[in-house]
C-alpha cells in the first residue's frame, strides 16, 4: 500500500456509502422542497472575518477549529466551518430582503473543523441544513423543528430526543449574562480553570463543562429560562404549543448551550441514543441579530444543521435497491472486423434509449464476460461476434436469439421474451 492516505479526520465516500447518502439527500429534498425551501450552495471558503464576526469570537470554532489560510494576496480565508453565516452573507449580498419573506433555503455541503477526530467527529464532514430568513413568528421556529424531526425520522435515526430552550433576546441575554458572570466570579473556587478563563467571554459555556466540580457549582446558577422578558416568554410558549400540537415530544433544558454565538430566543438540539459520546445529531435556533451584525438590514432568522455522518451512523445500514443492469454488451475475443465499434455503439444507443447498459472493458474471455454479466444481474447480454448479426441472450429465460443490430434495443424495450 502506498504511504499516501486520506488526511487524518477525513474519509472517502465509496459507492456503497454514496448510495446511502443519496437516499438521505433525496429525503431532504423531498421534505424541505415540499415546505418551499430552495437549495443553496455557497463557496467552500469565505473571508475569515465572516466566521469571526458571525459565529462569535469566543466560540470553540473561532478560537481553535478553523482552517484558515492566506489567499496569496494577504487576505485570510477560512474553509467554512458551518453554513449559517455564509448563507446570511449571501442573503445580504444578493439583496434577498427585497424578495417575499421569509427566504427559505436548504443545503447539503461539506464543512471543515480542526477537531480531534473520533467516531462521529471528523475534520471534513457533511451537514444538511435549513434556514428561514425574514420571519420572526414562532410558527417558523416550530416549522423548522418539525422539518428536522421529519427528516431524522425519514432517514431512520434511532433513539431521538429533542432538547429545547430559549435564550431570550440580545438585551435580556446581556443582563442575564452579567448576572451569570457575577455568579461565576463569586463561585470561582468551584469552577475549572477553563471555565474561569471564559467567564467574561462566554459565561453560558460553563453549563456545558464536563468537570464534576463545575457541574455541581452550576446547579445553583441562575437560568436564562427564568429571566425571559414577557414577549420572549410568550414567543417561546407559542413554539412549545405548536410542537405539542404537532405531537413532537421535547424536554426543556434551560442549560442547553450550542457552539455558536449568534443564537437568540429558541434553541434546540436532537440527540440519538444510538450514538455514544457524540450524541448530537443536529440542532438549531433563532438568530435574529446575525444579519444586522454582518452588515445587513435588521432581519430575523432561524435555522438548523444536522450531521450527515451522525445521521447515517445512528440509522445503521438501510437496505438499498441494487442498480438495475438492462444490458451487458459482450465481445468474444474471436469476434470479427468492426465488432468492438458495433459493441461500443450498441451500449451508447441503449443508454440514450433510457436503458442501463455496460460494455465489456476488461478484455475477459467470453465465459468470463457472461459470468461478469451474471454478477451484475444483467437482464440481457448482447454478444457481438458478427456486427451484422447480434446474439441476444435473455438471462432470465436462458434462451438466445440472433437479431439484426437495429432490432436489439426495441426487443429489450419491449421486454418481451425472445422465442
Ligand atoms: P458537538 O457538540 O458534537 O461538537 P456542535 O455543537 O459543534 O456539535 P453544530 O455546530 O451545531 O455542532 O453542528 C450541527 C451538527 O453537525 C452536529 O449536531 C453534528 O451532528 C454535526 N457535526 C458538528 N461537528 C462535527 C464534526 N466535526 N464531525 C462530524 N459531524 C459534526
Ligand atoms: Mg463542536
Amino acid at each position: 500500500m502506498s504511504s499516501l492516505q486520506a488526511p487524518r479526520g477525513t474519509f472517502d465516500v465509496l459507492p456503497p456509502d454514496a448510495a446511502q447518502r443519496l437516499v438521505l439527500e433525496e429525503q431532504a429534498r423531498r421534505i424541505l422542497g415540499a415546505a418551499g425551501y430552495g437549495r443553496i450552495e455557497t463557496p467552500t471558503y469565505e473571508a475569515t472575518e465572516l466566521f469571526a464576526r458571525g459565529v462569535g469570537e469566543a466560540t470553540d470554532i473561532v478560537q481553535k477549529e478553523m482552517y484558515s489560510f492566506d489567499d496569496g494576496a494577504g487576505r485570510s480565508m477560512t474553509l467554512r466551518p458551518e453554513g449559517t453565516a455564509p448563507i446570511c452573507r449571501a442573503y445580504i449580498e444578493h439583496g434577498m430582503h427585497k424578495q417575499p419573506q421569509p427566504v427559505k433555503l436548504w443545503y447539503l455541503s461539506s464543512f471543515f473543523r480542526a477537531e480531534a477526530p473520533q467516531k462521529g467527529r471528523y475534520r471534513q464532514f457533511w451537514q444538511v441544513g435549513a434556514e428561514a430568513i425574514g420571519a420572526a413568528g414562532p410558527e417558523t421556529d416550530a416549522e423548522l423543528i418539525v422539518l428536522l424531526y421529519d427528516l431524522l425520522q425519514a432517514v431512520g435515526v434511532k433513539g431521538l430526543q429533542l432538547r429545547l430552550s430559549s435564550l431570550g433576546t440580545a438585551q435580556t441575554r446581556r443582563e442575564y449574562r452579567e448576572e451569570l458572570a457575577a455568579y461565576l466570579h463569586a463561585h470561582e473556587d468551584g469552577l475549572s480553570h477553563e471555565v474561569i478563563g471564559r467567564i467574561d467571554l462566554n459565561p453560558m459555556r460553563a453549563f456545558d463543562a464536563d468537570d464534576a466540580r463545575t457541574r455541581e457549582t452550576m446547579r445553583g446558577a441562575p437560568l436564562m429560562l427564568d429571566r425571559l422578558a414577557p414577549d420572549d416568554a410568550e414567543h417561546f410558549e407559542s413554539v412549545k404549543a405548536l410542537l405539542n400540537d404537532a405531537g413532537i415530544r421535547y424536554e426543556l433544558d434551560p442549560t442547553l448551550v450550542r457552539g455558536l454565538d449568534y443564537y437568540a430566543r429558541t434553541l434546540w438540539e436532537f440527540t440519538s441514543d444510538a450514538l455514544g459520546a457524540q450524541s448530537a445529531v443536529g440542532g438549531g435556533g433563532r438568530y435574529d441579530g446575525l444579519i444586522e451584525q454582518l452588515g445587513g438590514p435588521p432581519t430575523p432568522g432561524v435555522g438548523w444543521a444536522a450531521g450527515v455522518e451522525r445521521m447515517l451512523l445512528s440509522a445503521g445500514q438501510q437496505p438499498i435497491a441494487a442498480n438495475v443492469v438492462d444490458l451487458f454488451v459482450a465481445i468474444p475475443p474471436s469476434s470479427g472486423e468492426g465488432a468492438s465499434q458495433a459493441a461500443f455503439k450498441l451500449a451508447n444507443d441503449a443508454r440514450r434509449a433510457g436503458l442501463s447498459a455496460q460494455l465489456e472493458l476488461a478484455g475477459r474471455g467470453l465465459k468470463g464476460q457472461l459470468k461478469h454479466a451474471d454478477r451484475l444481474g444483467a437482464r440481457y447480454v448482447a454478444i457481438i461476434g458478427d456486427p451484422m448479426q447480434i446474439s441476444l441472450k435473455d438471462m432470465e429465460a436462458g434462451d438466445q436469439t440472433e437479431l439484426a443490430p437495429e432490432s436489439v434495443i426495441p426487443t429489450i424495450l419491449r421486454g418481451s421474451r425472445i422465442a
